[in-house]
Order: structure tokens, then C-alpha cells, then sequence
């Protein structure tokens, strides 16, 4: 089955083989040989120094790494400015308001643009904002936000960003070195093409160090793991197999050209599928420029429901996604995250020719 799902993504065989690899102790030097090594690829992909940033790892899915971030980094004291485009904008709000962590935030309808005018007014309004939290690249939609905008707000007005980059981190551009990045939460099993149930932040030291005094929650303290992992430690037990997976997915990223390479690729994938769906009359809902390469949302054909066009993809051997909420009357989508061959994208584009004439 090829998976057109935003994640878990299907896997190379040298991935799942990997999986396989001898039971561990976690508190064993063998384990904790597993974690420095992966700690330290993840800074890789984007040539972050251990001095200034680490990698915390988590067992859990993608919103974990969400929570843990929120709830770990933003201080008793602080405020926290959160923008709004989709599903996982919303999510955002969600945890900082179950957490009753002091907040303000600038809602736009899922798939529209974030006004950089709208979120400049609201910072000089409000001195107390000390953090901004918004999604890179908005899975609802494929709409990838333009951070650079943001940054240069942030800067301007000392905030510092808590970004949630789990369909972008390893395979769009994330400047750690101009944007004030406190955290990038993300996971193994998106554009990185391991397995779910490893999730991990990637914090500036000084932030995670500063972080909520006392802790939110015992669970998602990104102290606590810092502490121990930095110590050759972990406070928990661990998803020890998918460690194996994620440590072989990223040589095969570096081998791959790393997040520059991965990115390419999914451009060339999604140019594949946007060109062949235009053919059948098929019309992307964002402009390929506004859409990350990771991802695009596209009109339903005439006349078909998403539920025919899923079920009869699926019995050729693909998962296309729904949109979510209420666009799925209106939208399906398409990732082209995980180990995809371009024959396999000829393959589908040859089915949606059938399904779509047949109708
Ligand atoms: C997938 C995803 C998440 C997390 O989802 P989980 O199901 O918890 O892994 C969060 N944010 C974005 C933008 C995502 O694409």
C-alpha cells in the first residue's frame, strides 16, 4: 500500500529491517550509546551545535512534543501569542488553554495567509507577550507559513518562537540561526521517514534551561529528559525500536542530500502529481508557491465524493487523506512524505485517470 497520508509514511526496507536490532536495556551504556547518537543527528539535519541547542527526545506522537513544548518553556510569568491557520494552530490554543497558560491569539481562516500586519498590532498592544507559538507548515491545508515575517516581529519585539514543525522539520528551510527559535517540536515518523512513537524537541539550551518553574506536568517536563539525557539517562522507559529506525533513517537522509535533498524530492514528486491531477481538470486549492512541498490539498473532482475517490484509490493501492473538518466535502490530499518511487506517482496518476473518466 503507498501511503499519501501526512505520516507514519511508509518506510524503506533498510528502516524496518533496522527495527530489528537486539533488545536493549535502557539502562544500559549500549541504550544510551543509541540516544547520544541520534541526539546528535538530529542537530545534524540542520548543522545545530551542541553547545547552543539539544535535541530532547520523547516517547509519544507529534502532539506530545506539541504539549511538552508548550507547557515546558513558556515560564509562570509569561504570555504566550498564538497564531491560528488550521487544525494544528487550533491544537496550539487547545494545550495552552487546558494548561490555563496566559495567552492571546490571531485566528485566520484554515488556508489563509497569516496578515504579518494583524500579529504586529497585537505585539505592540501587548508588552506581556514573551513567547509566539505557530505551525511551519499547516498539514490541514499544505499551507506552509512564512516565518520569516514572523522572525523579524519576534525580533523586533524580544519574543521568542515555539514553532510546531512536525510535517517541516527535514524537509523545508528552518532558519535556527536568524529566527528566534526558542523550540521546533517534530517527530520521527514525517519528512525524517521513521516510525511513529518518537517525538522530540529541539530547544535552544538556555531556553530549556529557564523553562516553567514548577513543571506543568510531570510526563512532558522537557527539563527532566534534558537533565537525564545530557547524563546519559533517560526518566523513562524508552520506544528503544523505533530509536533503531529513526538512527537509520537519518544516514539515509544524509545520504539523500539531507533536508535540501528531501525537499527536491518532494518538489519533484508533488510537481508530478499537481501536473497529472491539472490534466484531469483537478485544480490545487493554494498556488503551488503558498503550499509546502510536503504536502497539497486539491479539489474534489466534479461530482465525486471523497469517499468514492478514497475507496477506489484504495483498492489500486493508495491512501489518499481527507481534508479535514469541513473541507472534506471539498478537498482530498495528497503527501508525498515517505519512501515514494516516481513510478509509483505514474501508477496513481494512471488510476485517478480511471476513476475520474469512468465517473
Ligand atoms: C502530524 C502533525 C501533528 C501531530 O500529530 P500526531 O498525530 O500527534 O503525531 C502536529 N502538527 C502538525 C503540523 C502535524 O502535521
Amino acid at each position: 500500500m503507498i501511503l499519501l497520508n501526512p505520516g507514519p509514511v511508509n518506510l524503506s526496507d533498510t528502516v524496518r529491517n533496522a527495527l530489528l536490532g537486539p533488545d536493549l536495556c535502557h539502562r544500559e551504556p549500549e541504550y544510551f550509546q543509541l540516544q547520544r547518537q541520534v541526539r546528535d543527528q538530529l542537530l545534524d539535519v540542520y548543522g545545530l551545535s551542541t553547545d547552543a541547542w539539544a535535541a530532547v527526545m520523547l516517547s509519544g506522537s507529534g502532539t506530545a512534543a506539541m504539549e511538552s513544548m508548550l507547557t515546558s518553556l513558556v515560564p509562570r510569568d509569561g504570555k504566550v501569542l498564538i497564531i491560528e491557520n488550521g487544525v494544528y494552530g487550533e491544537r496550539l490554543s487547545k494545550i495552552t488553554q487546558l494548561h490555563q497558560i496566559p495567552s492571546v491569539k490571531v485566528s485566520f481562516a484554515w488556508g489563509e495567509e497569516i496578515s504579518a500586519q494583524q500579529v504586529a498590532q497585537v505585539l505592540s498592544m501587548d508588552p506581556d507577550i514573551t513567547h509566539m507559538t505557530v505551525v511551519h507548515h499547516e498539514t490541514t491545508t499544505g499551507r506552509l507559513n512564512d516565518l520569516n515575517r514572523l522572525a523579524e516581529l519576534c525580533d523586533r519585539h524580544q519574543v521568542d518562537m515555539l514553532i510546531d514543525g512536525i510535517s517541516s522539520f527535514g524537509a523545508e528551510a528552518i532558519d535556527f540561526d536568524r529566527w528566534p527559535i526558542a523550540a521546533v517540536a517534530a517527530t520521527a515518523n514525517k519528512c525524517l521517514h521513521g516510525i511513529p512513537g518518537l517525538a522530540f524537541v529541539i530547544g535552544r539550551r538556555s531556553a530549556l534551561v529557564s523553562g516553567c518553574e514548577p513543571a506543568r506536568s510531570l510526563y512532558l517536563d522537557l527539563k527532566t529528559y534534558l537533565t537525564k539525557q545530557d547524563d546519559d539517562s533517560t526518566p523513562f522507559t524508552p520506544a528503544v525500536p523505533a530509536y533503531y529506525a529513526l538512527t537509520q533513517a537519518l544516514a539515509e537522509l544524509t545520504e539523500q542530500g539531507g533536508w535540501p535533498g528531501r525537499q527536491q524530492r518532494y518538489a519533484d514528486l508533488a510537481c508530478l502529481v499537481s501536473e497529472g491531477l491539472a490534466k484531469l481538470d483537478i485544480q490545487p486549492y493554494l498556488p503551488a508557491d503558498a503550499s509546502s512541498v510536503v504536502l497539497r490539498a486539491y479539489y474534489l473532482p466534479q461530482g465525486m465524493d471523497y469517499h468514492q475517490l478514497h475507496d477506489n484509490l484504495k483498492k489500486q493501492g493508495f491512501v489518499i487523506y481527507a481534508g479535514q473538518g469541513g473541507l472534506e466535502k471539498q478537498l482530498f490530499r495528497i503527501s508525498t512524505m515517505g519512501t515514494i518511487a516516481t513510478s509509483d506517482i505514474a501508477r496513481l496518476l494512471q488510476a485517478f485517470g480511471e476513476i475520474v473518466c469512468r465517473q
